[in-house]
């Protein structure tokens, strides 16, 4: 289907590598021997997300899925640092869940004005004059940048309104919308009409504005086995309030009753939680209701539940404020729209530490320790966190790195070189 709406989404983002130092010697006439001035390498461009309120689907993901920002520049002579990569900004829709892709749980709801920074730059390499030492004047080594941040994610948009229209096809739910804000939404005698939903604030007395969005029909779709159907659920997730558009007047052959039920059972299916959500009835299209008793069939039925109606043309705007007013009045005393708390717990990568690393005493007695899981490890691990800091020893300890190192001499005191790292070997 050409123009199909899209909700989800998969991407994989890849932050830049930080650039590397530089190994270079201050040069000048007549001076014979100067000191190591190689810059360091600039930071990696993070990956970054940033709410766009113009954007309503997640359409663009569809056809691009990678994302890889900047890598850091090479550190130069003179002291010169790498110029840092650029971050990369990802626009989505107000209203984006992002998940872990494995483990499904929230890294970010982005609701907010915020940017959220989705994986981290490398950070760039020392160059070697950092590693000028009274006994090592002369360091003829600099450090590799840090690989960046990569992640696979899951996109979910799940709009943001404080009133959710639900109702089968062709009830009015678009025109209703077009009536009361100034969306305009694509209205027509025709059973597929709303196929993205549509956003529009409703203008109230001061700080009483709300947001309504049409949520396609439940049943659009889903019975001509299109695939849309209930996932469109997902929208009404975060509503305050629920208005359910009944059709009553019998022009279609319909039952009222039937066709709300039929809706109350769809969003019981998705969600227990949704369908107790407050819910007002829209008993829409009297202008031309033929048959009266159908009305008061559904208002006996619906009351008896505790959902208040309103009789209403979506058409002649008869009954169309009221609704609005008896809207914002319950949202009054509703909760706030549900904002979804990250429950994403940082965990660096799992690597294999398995792999041989290379471990070389230079000949001022530093010993030097790489190897590309060391990168892996030292690039997702916060040192300035004492429990993030035990945690990459223990990791050291376990990969066999301190009795390897044992085996080959270290002492006590001895200077321990980790690209940035640099720390004095104790047992
Ligand atoms: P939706 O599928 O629920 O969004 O329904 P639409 O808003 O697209 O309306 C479907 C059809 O019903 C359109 O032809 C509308 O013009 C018509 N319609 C909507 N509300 C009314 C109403 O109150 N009275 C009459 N007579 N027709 C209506
Ligand atoms: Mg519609």
């Amino acid at each position: 289907m050409a123009n199909q709406f899209i909700d989800t989404a998969r991407i994989t983002v890849r932050a830049g590598n930080g650039g590397g130092g530089a190994v270079s010697f201050h040069r000048e006439k007549y001076v014979a021997a100067g000191g190591p001035d190689g810059g360091d390498g600039g930071r990696g461009g993070n990956i970054v997300l940033r709410v766009d309120p113009h954007m309503s689907t997640l359409m663009d993901f569809r056809y691009k899925r990678k994302y890889t920002a900047e890598n850091g520049k090479d550190g130069s002579g003179k002291r010169c640092s790498g110029k840092d990569g650029a971050d990369l900004i990802i626009k989505v829709p107000r209203g984006t869940v992002v998940r872990d892709l494995e483990t499904k749980e929230i890294i970010q709801d982005m609701s907010e004005e915020q940017d959220f920074i989705l994986a981290r730059g490398g950070k760039g390499g020392w160059g070697n004059q950092h590693f000028a030492t009274p006994t090592r004047q002369v360091p003829r080594f600099a450090k590799a940048g840090l690989p960046g941040q990569a992640r696979e994610v899951l996109l979910e948009l799940k709009l943001l309104a404080d009133v959710g229209l639900v109702g089968f096809p062709n009830v009015g739910k678009s025109t209703l919308l077009s009536v009361v804000t100034r969306a305009q939404p694509k209205i027509a005698n025709y059973h597929f009409t709303t196929l993205s939903p549509n956003l529009g604030v409703v203008p109230m007395e001061e700080g009483q504005s709300f947001v309504l969005a049409d949520i396609p029909g439940l049943i659009e779709g889903a019975a001509e086995g299109v695939g849309l159907g209930h996932d469109f659920l997902r929208h009404v997730d975060r509503c305050r309030l629920l208005i359910h558009v009944v059709d009553v007047s019998g022009s279609e052959g319909r039952d009222p009753v039937e066709d709300f039920d039929t809706i109350c059972a769809e969003l019981e299916r998705w969600s227990p939680e949704l369908a107790s959500r407050r819910m007002l009835v829209a008993a829409n299209k009297v202008d031309i209701m033929q048959d009266p008793t159908l009305l008061d069939k559904l208002r006996a039925h619906v009351e008896a539940k505790g959902c208040p109606l309103y009789e209403m043309s979506a058409a002649t705007h008869q009954g169309t404020r009221e609704l609005m007013y008896a809207a914002a009045g319950e949202l009054a005393h509703l909760p706030p729209v549900i904002v979804f708390e990250p429950t994403y717990v940082e965990r660096p990568p799992e690597v294999d530490t398995s792999a041989p690393l290379e471990i070389v005493q230079d000949e001022d007695g530093t010993w030097l320790v790489d190897g590309p899981w060391l990168r892996q490890l030292m690039a997702n691990v916060n040192f300035s966190d004492y429990e993030s800091r035990n945690w990459f020893d223990k990791r050291l300890r376990e990969a066999g790195v301190f009795q390897q190192m044992e085996d080959m001499g270290v002492k006590d005191g001895d200077l321990v070189c980790l690209y940035n790292l640099e720390f004095e070997y104790q047992r």
